[in-house]
C-alpha cells in the first residue's frame, strides 16, 4: 500500500500499479546483500506504453532479461537478502546517477523512447520520487539495519547484458564489474575462471563508474562494503533451466568467496 499524506508526492503510482521494491528473504544472514536494479520491465498506468510498441518493451533495452530467475533463485540458496526494482529503465534507471542524461533515456540502443521527449522538470522528478527513491531508500536502509546488527555485508549487484549491442557481439559469459573495490572481484575472478567452460570478463563488458552508475558508488564504495557487479549473458538465462543452472553456479561460488573471506577475518 502506498500511503499518501499532503507532503507525499509520488503521484505517478496508484493502486493497480505495482510497488516498485520487491524483496525476497529479508532476514537472510547470508553475508552477500542482493539488489536487481532492472529486474522488472513494469511500467506506471499513466504513462502507457512510453509510445513504444510490445517488441520495443520487452527487449533488453527495457529490463535485464533473465536475471529475476537467477536473483531469485540465488537468493534462496545463498539465503541471501534480495532488493530489487520492478519498473522498467526506461521509465527510470535505478542504476543512474538521477542527474544523467541517460537516467531517463530518450534513445536507448537505436530506439527512441516517445514518452521520455520533453518531459518537465516535475514529470521526471515524480518518476525519481516513485520509483528510484523508494528502492534506494530500502538498500541504505537494509545496510543501515545490517551494519547496526553486526551482519558482515557485502554488495553484489546482478545484471545481465544482451549478447549483441549495436551488431557487435560480446564473447563474455559472464563479466565482474568494479571500480574501487577490487578485494571481492578478485575473488570472484579467480573462482569464475576456475570454471573450464567460461569466458569471463574482468570489466566487461563494461566497467562501474560514477557517471554511469549508482548502486555501486552509492552503497557499495561510498560506504565500504565491499562490492562486486555481476553481469550474465542474457542467452544463457532467458529461460528458467539456464537461470538455475547460473543460480547453482553463483551459490556454490559465493560459498566458496565466504570461506575465504571468514578465513581472512
Ligand atoms: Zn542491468
Amino acid at each position: 500500500m502506498v500511503l499518501r499524506g499532503p507532503s507525499d508526492t509520488s503521484l505517478l503510482l496508484d493502486a493497480d500499479d505495482v510497488p516498485p521494491v520487491l524483496e525476497h528473504n529479508p532476514a537472510g544472514r547470508s553475508p552477500f546483500l542482493l539488489t536487481s536494479d532492472h529486474y522488472g520491465r513494469a511500467i506506471p498506468g499513466l504513462l502507457g506504453d512510453l509510445g513504444l510498441p510490445e517488441g520495443e518493451l520487452t527487449r533488453h533495452i527495457a529490463w535485464d532479461i533473465g536475471i529475476s530467475g537467477v536473483a531469485e533463485a540465488l537468493s534462496r540458496q545463498l539465503g541471501a537478502h534480495l532488493i530489487a526494482q520492478r519498473y522498467s529503465r526506461l521509465v527510470i534507471d535505478c542504476n543512474r546517477p538521477p542527474s544523467a542524461p541517460s537516467s531517463i533515456p530518450r534513445l536507448s540502443e537505436a530506439t527512441l523512447i516517445p514518452g521520455n521527449e520533453g518531459l518537465t522538470r516535475q514529470a521526471a522528478e515524480a518518476r525519481r520520487r516513485a520509483i528510484f527513491d523508494p528502492y534506494h531508500r530500502r538498500i541504505g536502509e537494509a545496510i543501515d539495519a545490517r551494519l547496526r546488527e553486526n551482519i558482515p555485508t557485502v554488495l553484489v549487484s546482478l545484471h545481465s547484458f544482451t549478447p549483441v549491442y549495436a551488431g557487435v557481439a560480446r564473447p563474455w559469459h559472464i563479466g565482474t564489474l568494479y571500480h574501487r573495490d577490487t578485494r571481492l572481484p578478485a575473488l570472484l575472478l579467480e573462482q569464475l575462471r576456475r570454471e573450464p567452460d567460461l569466458v569471463v570478463g574482468d570489466n566487461e563488458p563494461y566497467a562501474v563508474s560514477d557517471a554511469t552508475d549508482y548502486t555501486i558508488p552509492v552503497h557499495g564504495e561510498n560506504r565500504g562494503l565491499m562490492n562486486t557487479g555481476i553481469e550474465i549473458r542474457q542467452d544463457l538465462i532467458a529461460e528458467e533451466a539456464g537461470q538455475q543452472q547460473w543460480a547453482d553456479r553463483l551459490a556454490r561460488i559465493f560459498g566458496e568467496i565466504e570461506t575465504a573471506l571468514r578465513a581472512q577475518g
